[in-house]
Parts: structure tokens; sequence; C-alpha cells
């Protein structure tokens, strides 16, 4: 299909299914991340890296073995992704994934664009009693939130009291960190949006559902959202990711308030957990149309559209170091669920193992199929 290489910071289920897409084109990816990480096991060729991500060596080496470099995960060093910039294209741009790493630095960006964002402070280097002035002025509770290095809501606390706020503070260290209104939303939505040489795309409004701040279920379509509320959805997604340069699918989480404005919450600059769903439910997946973004290849606006209603539920580690193995298990016996283990080894409580997609011809017969997954999940929770 293509002779061209590309690059992967990262190989854990993203670059996994990144390459479960890549496979069917013959295309080859080169993972740079640990041996054995879950991409690299099913990737059969020698020209994978063991290392870290992190490590400019490994950085740069992996930019000579390929010709287009791209990321699984944001929290790379961009300096080093400018650096190799100028031998390798980088997708998307390095000074995207610079912007959004920083989640504050992000939030300033998309607000300067016209993009509607939670109202937030910078608090880093900032006294008790400057903590206390945010209290004050967005009310409790508020979210104090890590800048960097946050992920499936590790970096992430509610003050609910004034009197919370010195044990907070303690709590996150070093952390450089902002706070942000209380957003008090009716639902969360995600798009997936498609940033390509030729301008911007979207999948279908999905509706996510969190449990301790980690994603759990997705919806396609979204329960009890009209047609113009999700239509929105994609048009503010649009607009936030057409602000950033750069090729590739973008994530984009959204608070849907109660009075049917939406807010964004964050965006994510890669393949994201609420796309998942479009490997089974839509023509093109997420991770086709990543690599054919990156890649200049074609992407027909319609293969981005909703075949049939889909629902995504998270497997994640559990009480036991099995308990996603059984969950998988339970799953072989239903008829619609198709099933994605990570192959990551060990499970620790939290961890994302797996996932499971239902789809069906109507979003309520999706429902019932995966209620007793969803059942099953909450018995084994850790
Ligand atoms: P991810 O794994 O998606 O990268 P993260 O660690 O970066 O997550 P956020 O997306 O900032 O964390 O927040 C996680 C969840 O916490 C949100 O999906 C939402 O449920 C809740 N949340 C975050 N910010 C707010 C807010 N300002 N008001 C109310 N709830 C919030
Ligand atoms: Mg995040
Ligand atoms: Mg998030």
């Amino acid at each position: 299909m293509d002779s061209r290489k590309v690059g992967v910071l990262g190989g854990g289920q993203l670059g996994r299914m990144l390459i479960e897409s890549a496979n069917r084109l013959n295309i080859q990816v080169n993972i740079l991340d640990a041996a054995g990480a879950p991409a690299k096991q099913i990737s059969a060729h020698d020209s994978h890296i063991d290392g870290s991500f992190k490590d400019g060596e490994a950085v740069r080496q992996l930019a000579k073995s390929c010709d287009v470099v791209t990321v699984e995960i944001e929290h790379v060093d961009t300096h080093m992704l400018e650096e190799i910039s100028s031998d390798v294209t980088v997708e998307p741009h390095w000074k995207t994934l610079r912007i959004i790493k920083d989640k504050f630095a992000q939030k300033e960006y998309l607000k300067g664009h016209g993009v509607d964002v939670a109202e937030s402070v910078d608090l880093e280097g900032k006294s008790e009693e400057e903590f206390k002035d945010v209290g004050r002025k967005f009310g409790y509770p508020f979210m104090l939130k890590s800048k960097t290095e946050a992920y499936d809501g590790r970096g992430n606390f509610v003050v609910k009291r004034e009197e919370d706020v010195g044990g907070a503070r303690k709590l996150f260290g070093e952390r450089p960190l902002y706070a942000e209104r209380w957003a008090d939303f009716r639902m969360e939505v995600a798009v997936m949006v498609v940033k390509t040489r030729d301008g911007v795309l979207t999948f279908p409004t999905v509706e996510t559902v969190h449990e301790d701040s980690i994603c759990k279920l997705t919806y396609a379509p979204p329960r009890k959202v009209t047609r113009e509320t999700a239509g929105k959805a994609q048009e503010l997604a649009k607009k936030a990711i057409a602000a950033f340069e750069g090729k590739g699918v973008f994530g984009v989480e959204m608070f849907l308030l109660k009075d049917e404005t939406l807010l964004v919450n964050e965006i994510a600059p890669r393949p994201h957990n609420s796309g998942h769903y479009t490997i089974e439910a839509c023509p093109l997946s997420q991770y086709d149309a990543h690599l054919r973004a990156i890649l200049d290849l074609p992407i027909p606006e319609s293969g981005l559209r909703l075949r049939e209603p889909a629902i995504m539920l998270n497997i994640l580690g559990g009480r036991a170091p099995d308990s996603h193995v059984k969950i998988a298990r339970q799953a072989l016996e239903s008829p619609n669920a198709s099933i994605h283990l990570y192959g990551k080894g060990d499970a620790r409580p939290g961890r994302k193992m797996g996932h499971i997609i239902v789809t069906a011809p109507t979003l309520s017969a999706a429902e019932r199929e995966v209620q007793p997954l969803i059942d099953a999940v909450d018995n084994q929770k850790g």
C-alpha cells in the first residue's frame, strides 16, 4: 500500500490498535517503548526500539527508522520532537503537542481561539491564601488540576471546602497546578476529530460516562441528546481542533451543561478511549483515520459515520489479578460483543486492561446486551 514507515512514541493499547489498522494496509509501524509492550506483541519485525519514549537518544533512533513520527501519548518531550522535525515529519506538530500536554496552556490557547472552556486560574507558585481566593471567586467545590502528566483523573482533586486547601496543596507536592470552576454538567460527550491536510472532519458525538474520573462507558449515539446538540458538539470540536497545527486524530472531551451549552473539557492529540467504538461501529476506525491523515491518504467523509449504535465498556483491573479475564470470558457468551484485551500483563485496580464493544440495531438493544457485563464489572471492582 505504502512503503513509508510510521514511528510511534509509546506502545500501549492505542499503539496496538493503530498497528491492527496498519497491518491490514501492510504499512509498517515502528514502536518505541519497553520490550514486550502491548503494541509490539502483535507486530513481528525487527525495527521496533526497546527503550523509553522519554529518552532523547531513543527518539532520535526512531526518527532515523521511519518517515512519519506520531504519538500515542501527549506526555512526551516536545523539545526532542522539535529537534527531529528537521529530519522527519512529526504529526501532529510538536507545537500542538507542547500546548496540549500542559492542560492550563491548552485552556488558555482554546480561549484565545474563541472556544468555550471552564473558567480557570493559574496557581503555579501561588500561596495558600491565593488558593483560598480561588474558592472565594469560584465557590466550592472547585477542581484543582495538575497542568501536566495527568490522566485517568490522576492529577485532579475536588476541593470541597476551604479547610481542604492545605491538604490538597501538600498532596500535589511540587506539581504545577491550576484551578477550574466546577462544571455542573448534565452529561459528558466527546467527539473524535480528524485533521487532514485539507481540513477537519468529525466522527459522531458520543456520550461518555466516567466513574472515579476514569472513562467507564461510551454511548454512540448519546442518550437523551437532540440531533441539534450532537451537531453543536461536533462543530465545537471542529473549531477547537482547527486552531491547532498538524494532522491526525484528536479526542475532544466536552461538558454538556443543563442549559444545553457546551464547554470543552480537554483535548487529546491522538486516538482516544472515547473513539474505540469506531472500530466496530464505523466504516473507518479512529486508527484507520489517524494513519490515513498522517500519511495524506484519502478519507471519504461518509466513512466516519455511525453504521450501528454501539456501547463501549472499559475493562479495568479489579480486585483479583485476573478479574479482567473473567469479564472477557463472560463477554464471549454475548453474541454482539467484540472483546479487546490489551496484553498488559499484570492488572492493577483501575488499570485499563481491555474493553468490550456491543453493537446492535438500536441503542436499547445494545443496552440490554451490555447490562450483565456492566454488572460483572461492578462486582469485580477493586
Ligand atoms: P483523561 O484520562 O481523560 O486524560 P484527566 O486525568 O486529564 O483525564 P480530566 O479530563 O481533566 O482528567 O477530568 C476527569 C473527569 O473529572 C472529567 O471527565 C469529569 O468527569 C471530571 N471533571 C474534570 N473537570 C471538571 C470540572 N471543572 N467540573 C466538574 N467535573 C470535572
Ligand atoms: Mg487528560
Ligand atoms: Mg479527560
